[in-house]
Order: structure tokens, then sequence, then C-alpha cells
């Protein structure tokens, strides 16, 4: 017996017999936790809005992109979608494809959200670190802590947003978002395999 179990706490990666089951039903391994990771970049572009994290921030320029741009929530899709090793957002939401054409980006991140939620996990927490020169992120913080909290469906105490200058990678006129998040298994509300969705088969993308 280890010094947990003798003041009576259970380690979370001990799953129970009906945690295990459920993993297998889902085709993933048994462990309650998984992590994800997640990066994306977009060049800076006059003449279209810049939204980082579903916000839109005040600046004379924006990101370009088939979507909107949003590398933020780019990043944060693909560690979703790897937690549970399912297809990057490239693979799910081509940039060939007319239909995810200046498409917001929080349909992208409702598509992991209800996969992650189908293999039955849920989110425990999320952090990111954006890279770009301008502009300051600090000021505006808050407020894309706040709407990826109502996004994700996670407190915003669970939400990291960090930024860096680019110092030294000559990425001045493009910004870089990194992502790591955190799942566990859900106790409810899981289904008994992951559904069909219309981004299941399209090619690559962005
Ligand atoms: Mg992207």
């Amino acid at each position: 017996m280890d010094g947990f179990a003798r003041r009576g706490i259970r380690c979370r990666a001990e799953s129970s017999e009906d945690e295990r089951d459920e993993g297998k039903q889902q085709g993933l391994r048994g462990f309650p936790v998984r992590i994800g990771y997640g990066w994306d970049s977009h060049e800076f572009s006059s003449g279209v809005p810049l939204k980082l994290g579903g916000t839109q921030i005040p600046h004379a320029k924006g990101l370009k992109g088939h979507s909107d741009g949003d590398v933020l929530l780019h990043a944060i899709t693909d560690a979703l979608l790897g937690a549970i090793a399912a297809p990057d957002i490239g693979t799910l939401f081509s940039p060939s494809d007319a239909r995810w054409k200046g498409q917001d980006s929080v349909v992208f991140l409702a598509e992991a959200l209800r996969r992650v939620e189908q293999a039955g996990y849920k989110i425990q927490n999320m952090d990111s670190t954006l890279i770009l020169r301008e502009p300051k992120i600090g000021p505006h913080a808050d407020r894309i802590r706040r709407r990826l909290s109502e996004l994700m469906g996670v407190r915003p105490e669970s939400i990291g947003i960090k930024a860096k200058t680019p110092e030294g990678l000559g990425t001045d006129e493009a910004a870089i978002a990194h992502a790591v998040v955190l799942l566990e298994r859900a106790r409810r509300g899981r289904a008994a395999k992951p559904a069909a969705s219309v981004a299941d088969s399209p090619p690559r993308a962005r």
C-alpha cells in the first residue's frame, strides 16, 4: 500500500473495471486521461479582421487563410483531435473544399469537441502559447479566455492563454499558436461508437 492509498486517496490512473470496459468499446485504451498537442501558423494580411480564439481583436492586419485564419482555434482543434487519435483538421476540413471558404473556425472546434464527447472524454484543461510580433495579447487575454471557456464548456481557470514575441525566428509577418489539452474520461453522456460526420472523408487542408 502506498502513501496515497494509506490516506484513502485513489490514484486517477487506477481505472475501474467499468472505465476499462468503456475504453475498449471506444476503441481507445482504457487509460482515464489523454493528452493532445496542436500547432498552426498563418500569415498576416491587410484588409482581413484578426480573429484569435474565436475573438475579434482590433488590429490593422488579420490572418490570411482559407477559413477565417483563426490560428489559435486551429491549434486547439488539432490538439483535441490528436488526443483521441482522430484525423487532423486539414484532413477533416480541406482548404480545397469550397464549403470551408471563409468559414468561422468555431465550426472546426465544434466538430473536434463532438468527437471528444463521442469518444467518451471531456476536457480537463487547455494551455496555449501565441507567438506573434503584434498586437500585444495581454490586454485581450481575458476576453479570449472567456470566449474559449464558453466555446469549450470549461471554466476560464482551466484555459491558459500566453503570448511571446518571435525573437530571432524571422516570423514577424506570421502568427503561430501552440496548444495542449488534457482530457479525462467522462463518466456520463458517452455514445457507444463515434457517429459519421459530413467532415469524415474530405481531402487535405491547412
Ligand atoms: Mg490553420
